[in-house]
């Protein structure tokens, strides 16, 4: 998802190895990152597989509860469906904390940094507008993203990242609304719908991959 960056925001550029000024001393108090996000909290395929399995439901289980559809960029993408005036989360518990803390998407795990994408590849950068709660502790990234798998995660990221720039471009240069509307029904019924099994969700994930590059492929010529 594009958002606008701010140039300050970008003077340092941090590796999940590196340790970045993030760590949040304020969050038994405060929840404002739950809050208030709109239709923000994207999710990606791994968000939602890690839904399902934690809540013990499908997708369509989940669109019933928590989710929402809207375009990103063009494509339409599942959101967490944010409550009532203030836009509350559905998970945050009345102790103002995360009910889903062990599964909660990546965009949460990430906050308040962000990525850029830049030469086939990606950095962290520090959203310094976003969380202005100080003092802040030095945290290592990876750590606080606090997700297993960590290289093949970031990988998996990269590449949802580009998948959905090739469908954004394809959508734009294509100038078919049958094929725009045939594209996000394909990619939410085969990244989102379609249930994974017991398997590596990474290496289903590849294999949904590779028939939507040949499908894309195809497509472009
Ligand atoms: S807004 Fe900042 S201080 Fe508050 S919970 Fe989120 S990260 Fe922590
Ligand atoms: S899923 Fe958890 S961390 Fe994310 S916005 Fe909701 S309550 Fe906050």
């Amino acid at each position: 998802m594009r958002r606008e960056i701010l140039a300050g925001d970008l003077e340092k550029l941090y590796l999940a190895t590196d340790m970045a000024k993030i760590g949040c001393g304020g969050c038994r108090d405060c929840c404002d990152c739950c809050m208030g996000m709109g239709q923000s909290i994207v999710l990606d395929p791994l968000d939602v597989q890690r839904l399902e399995k934690g809540l013990q439901t499908s997708f369509a289980g989940l669109m019933e509860l928590c989710l929402e559809l809207h375009p990103v960029d063009g494509i339409l993408l599942p959101n967490l469906r944010m409550e009532g005036e203030a836009e509350k989360c559905p998970f945050l518990n009345e102790e103002k904390r995360c009910s889903i803390h062990a599964f909660r998407p990546g965009l949460c795990r990430l906050f308040p940094l962000g990525r850029i994408y830049e030469n086939g590849s990606f950095r962290y950068f520090i959203q310094h507008q976003e969380c202005r709660m100080q003092p802040k502790t030095k945290v290592k990234i990876s750590r606080w993203l606090d997700i297993g798998q960590l290289a093949q995660y970031e990988t998996f990221v990269l590449e949802w990242h580009q998948l959905l720039e090739a469908v954004g471009e394809m959508t734009v240069s294509q100038r078919d609304e049958q094929l725009t509307k045939d594209l996000n029904v394909y990619l939410l019924e085969s990244f989102y719908q379609k249930p994974y099994d017991g398997r590596d969700f990474y290496i289903q994930f590849e294999e949904r991959l590779a028939y939507m590059k040949k499908l894309l492929k195809i497509l472009s010529r």
